[in-house]
């Protein structure tokens, strides 16, 4: 039975004391996070505090506005593959 204690430290590297790297505070910049918002992307109603929906990165009201919003979606987007194809 061995004991051997590895240890991360690089032996060729000593350590130094963090006084001459002055490094400035700044703030932690937090991931960009998508927040609730107040209203549906849908219809623009306002989103109540308990009920609502959340799906692909969006926030409706119900979920009818979701497949609203995701059929509206689908529609631009062939609409522009469409235009493409045409081009
Ligand atoms: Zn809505």
């Amino acid at each position: 039975m061995t004991e051997e204690v590895k240890k991360d430290e690089p032996a060729a590297q000593p350590a130094k004391p963090a006084e001459t790297a002055e490094a400035p505070k700044a703030p932690p910049t937090p991931p960009p996070k998508k927040e609730k918002p107040e209203k549906c992307e849908q219809c623009g109603k306002q989103l109540s505090r308990i009920k609502w929906y959340y799906r692909n990165n969006g926030y409706y009201c119900t979920k009818r506005c979701w497949r609203e919003y995701r059929s509206k979606r689908e529609e631009e987007r062939k609409a522009a593959a469409a235009a493409e194809a045409k081009a």
